[in-house]
């Protein structure tokens, strides 16, 4: 072996060893090894990791916990509010979550890392909450700590709000955190939460860094179908069974999909990369009144990009039967639908229910939550986000976006007009399909970029 390796080898174990002893990412590890996981049963939530990491919050950033209010809130959420010299400007919220989602059970060996370690190996953080949205909460703390530290005083107030059940919901967290605010009677000039970061492979403009703020999200609705009819002995069996009708209500709803369009942030995110793409790809992108149709259908047609520009429909659940030789008198499905801004929970009902046209096919909607309208991307809130990201990433391209998935954010919809959806993370498009799945990591770059771009949002947002 030549001695260039050897040193090449000396000086990666240098580098890594510098970059490891940064407190920030020393914290972040250790913030992951709290099992503060969301679990459908509640039974099973260990509340003591709650506050142990609240505990652990506490310690790791004591000028925040000092200088700002805190308060509990439903025993596992936490309110911060650091005030402004300027009363009568309406204050900003920064919103993330202290919860995490479970391990699919038999998945915990196809971890790199044990996923509540907290290791930190190969330029990254391993474990579960390092994306989704442990970084968050800590990027957060991390920035109000070093602002606090350099003696900075916001002239508009900040308020950090960290649910502790957003994989569930949202209910006892980020729903009594909304409460506790419009008793204090608190109207935000904008919020930022969890669900937009920078895409470093965005298939649309590949080579390019792309920040995708999202201003808008996808509603949420399942709906219930439920098919009754005879039952009975399996040798004399009903012309129709009650799964046979199911079945064919399921089908027509899946070989019906509702038509792909263009709605207004997606419109807005491709208008936005245009002026980085070749033509005619370029022409096409600048000119939507023209091409937008064709644009949602070429879209349509790949997995990955069909949820910009459709609402939704997944078949998700079918329950029947009891035992071979019984054919029931009840069948039940589930079907999801991730709703495309402009489509109502009505409308989904309404069409489903039009297509379904049996009367022993019952269409059931459970309650749906409200939907965050689109924000604006022109106003104040965008342009400080957009700098931001702007001023640590200085090669990024800036657009608008829409977030296929939900966020606490629907529960905080009329204290904040203007909601947008950001963390200053640079990851893979890889990398995003390991948040809720294996081996999840943060780059421990990306991690400190993030940081850099919370202190330049609180700042500048609160100038
Ligand atoms: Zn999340």
């Amino acid at each position: 072996m030549s001695r260039l390796p050897a040193i090449l080898c000396l000086g990666a174990f240098l580098v890594a060893a510098q970059v490891q002893a940064q407190p920030p990412v020393e914290r972040l590890a250790q913030g992951v090894r709290f099992r503060t996981i969301s679990y459908q049963e509640p039974g099973r939530v260990e509340h003591a990791e709650f506050r142990r990491f609240h505990a652990f919050l506490r310690a790791s950033y004591p000028r925040v916990f000092d200088s700002l209010s805190v308060e509990t809130v439903n025993d596992y959420s936490l309110l911060l509010h650091w005030p402004g010299s300027d009363s009568r400007l309406a204050p900003i919220l920064f919103t993330a979550h202290i919860d995490v989602v479970p391990i699919e059970p038999g998945t915990e060996a196809d971890w790199p890392h044990p996923p509540f370690a907290g290791v930190i190996a190969d330029g990254r953080i391993h474990g579960r909450g390092t994306l989704d949205d442990k970084q968050g909460v800590l990027g957060l703390l991390e920035a109000a700590e070093s602002l606090l530290a350099e003696g900075y005083a916001p002239r508009r107030g900040i308020v950090l709000a960290f649910g502790h059940d957003e994989e569930i919901g949202g209910d006892a967290g980020a729903a009594a955190l909304a409460a506790r605010m419009r008793e204090r009677g608190w109207q935000f000039h904008w919020m930022v939460d969890e669900g937009g970061m920078i895409v470093t492979d965005n298939p649309l403009l590949p080579g390019r860094p792309v920040a995708m703020i999202n201003v808008a999200e996808k509603g949420y609705v399942t709906l219930t179908l439920v098919a009754t009819g005879e039952g009975g002995h399996s040798s004399r069996p009903p012309r129709i069974s009650t799964i046979g009708r199911l079945a064919a209500a399921l089908e027509k709803i899946e070989s019906n999909p509702f038509p792909p369009e263009l709605p207004g942030p997606v419109a807005a995110m491709l208008t936005g990369l245009a002026p980085h793409l070749e033509q005619p790809q370029r022409f096409i992108f600048d000119n939507l009144w023209l091409t937008g149709s064709l644009v949602a259908g070429q879209m349509s047609q790949d997995r990955l990009t069909n949820s910009f520009v459709r609402t939704t429909t997944a078949l998700t659940m079918f329950n029947a039967g009891v035992k071979e030789n019984v054919v029931p008198q009840r069948a039940e499905a589930k079907v999801n639908f991730r709703l495309l801004p402009g489509t109502t929970p009505e409308q989904v009902v309404q069409r489903i229910t039009r297509l379904v046209d049996d009367p022993q096919v019952q269409v059931i909607a459970s309650e749906w939550d409200n939907i965050p309208p689109v924000a604006d991307h022109e106003a104040e809130g965008f342009a400080v986000i957009a700098a931001a990201a702007t001023a640590v990433y200085p090669d990024v391209v800036v657009v608008p976006s829409l977030l296929t998935a939900t966020t606490d954010t629907r529960h905080y919809i009329d204290l904040a007009q203007n909601q947008y959806r950001f963390h200053g993370m640079r990851i893979s498009a890889s990398q995003a399909s390991s948040v809720h799945g294996t081996g999840e990591y943060i780059d421990i770059d990306s991690y400190l970029g993030s940081i850099e771009v919370a202190r330049h949002m609180l700042r500048e947002g609160s100038r």
